[in-house]
């Protein structure tokens, strides 16, 4: 029986390793001259390969794409069996405080050594720099125009990525498949000629950040950068408010309250307990809510108070203003960044069509999809390898249960 797995990543590689078995030709397609690319370039060079600890209910949180779907996939393949798969090949993983997942060396070549030995030892062939440019389905079997030449197989499995541009799906169009429109996920927000860049590197450990006209409401550190705000809250947010930006071609406001633990009432009635114990002290210069100095002094600028003026000579307008830029500071975001060259998918081969208790495709018998290819994309912290390592382990297994 003849396989064929189009990609060279960690879904191709996951689904090629475990289709493998007796009397099974398994050939892997990679169109590029490079073999898990993404996988070596990923995580700082480190690969952050999963996270933990997670419960499958709180894990599926993690994407803004897929929630569903993956819940059933992961009780296939978890974020433990991603550990004990790793660690039996003699990877030793490590868990940072944060609940990332790296390899001991701190490495990504070691991430890739372990699949390359188990595709060697699982007989695989791989054909790099021969990309598909159709698929064409058969009765019984699956023709594959491929750019060396046509290749049959008896059964496909689809692990070809995300892309963000819609001609790169086009090898699948004799299928029946439709394409959600592919665009970008993860990215930091642009605030072109907002003064608050002039703080770049500046980190605030606890903040709110939401979108304005939307619901979307993240929690968590917000970094100011040279071209505007990033961080795990600004991340997220980019994440689950993927379409709504797209749509809104990057543009809208981004609101933010500085301590995301307080209310407006909150600052509003500590601040006027302030004044009464501390009125002689220069606002400027007297940080509250564990707001780092510089930028206490820039909301301080913001809501126009003066650099000497004392506590108790602030105005109630003053006073108010100041609540304001603290409890929801506007920032105009007008454009996007790729965050540490690190992006995701949204969009690809939608999940209605596919089976997500073995990843084959409602349409066509024998063929499988595994990976970003799929509408599915998680935030940063390892959780888009797991679902590559999850759906591609789930593709090859199915292939391999499912006799023609
Ligand atoms: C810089 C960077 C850093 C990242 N770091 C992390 C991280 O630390 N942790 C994490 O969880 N996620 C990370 N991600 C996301 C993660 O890398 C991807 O979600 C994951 O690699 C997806 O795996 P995949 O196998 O589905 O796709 P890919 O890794 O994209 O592999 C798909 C492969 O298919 C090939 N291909 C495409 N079309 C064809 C065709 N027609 N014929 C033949 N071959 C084809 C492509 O060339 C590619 O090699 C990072 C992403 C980037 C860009």
């Amino acid at each position: 029986m003849k396989i064929a797995v189009i990609g060279g990543g960690a879904a191709g590689f996951f689904a090629a390793i475990h289709a493998s078995g007796p009397g099974r030709e398994i050939t892997l397609f990679e169109k590029t001259p490079k073999l898990l690319s993404k996988v070596k370039v990923s995580g700082g060079g480190r690969c952050n390969v999963t996270h933990r600890p997670m419960e499958i209910s709180k894990l599926v949180k993690n994407y803004p794409r897929g929630e569903k779907f993956l819940k059933k996939v992961f009780r296939h393949f978890s974020i433990e069996d991603t550990f004990a798969w790793f660690e039996s090949r003699g990877v030793r993983l490590k868990t940072e405080e944060d609940g990332r997942v790296f390899p001991i060396t701190d490495s990504s070549q070691t991430i890739i050594d372990a699949l390359l030995k188990a595709a060697e030892k699982s007989g695989i062939n791989l054909k790099i720099s021969t990309g598909v440019k159709e698929i064409n389905p058969a009765t019984t079997y699956y023709e594959l125009i491929t750019e060396k030449g046509v290749f049959r197989a008896d059964q496909v499995i689809v692990c070809t990525g995300g892309n963000p541009k819609t001609d790169n799906y086009s090898f699948l169009n004799s299928l029946k498949h439709t394409i959600k429109d592919p665009i970008p996920s993860l990215f930091t927000f642009n605030t072109p000629g907002e003064p608050i860049r002039s703080l770049m590197g500046l980190s605030v450990g606890d903040a709110n950040v939401r979108i304005e006209g939307t619901k979307l409401s993240y929690r968590g550190p917000v970094l100011i950068t040279h071209w505007g705000i990033s961080g795990p809250a600004v991340l997220k947010l980019s994440a689950f408010g993927a379409q709504w930006l797209h749509d809104h071609q990057y543009q809208g406001r981004a609101i933010i309250n500085w301590c995301g633990s307080l209310s407006e009432g909150d600052y509003s009635n500590q601040l006027q307990q302030y004044i009464q114990v501390h009125p002689n002290r220069k606002v400027c210069g007297h940080a509250l809510f564990s707001i780092p100095a510089r930028l206490w002094e820039h909301l301080c600028h913001r809501s126009g108070i003066e650099e000497g003026k004392l506590y108790r000579n602030l105005s109630k307008k003053e006073l108010n203003r100041l609540v304001q830029n603290l409890f929801c500071c506007i920032l105009e975001v007008k454009g996007k960044t790729t965050f540490k060259e690190e992006f995701v998918t949204a969009g690809g081969i939608p999940l209605n069509e596919v089976n997500p208790e073995n990843m084959e495709s409602i349409y066509h018998p024998n063929l499988y999809f595994a990976g970003e290819v799929l509408d599915i994309d998680g935030i940063t912290g390892g959780f888009n390898f797991q679902a590559a390592w999850s759906t591609g382990f789930l593709a090859g297994k199915s292939s391999k249960e499912n006799i023609l």
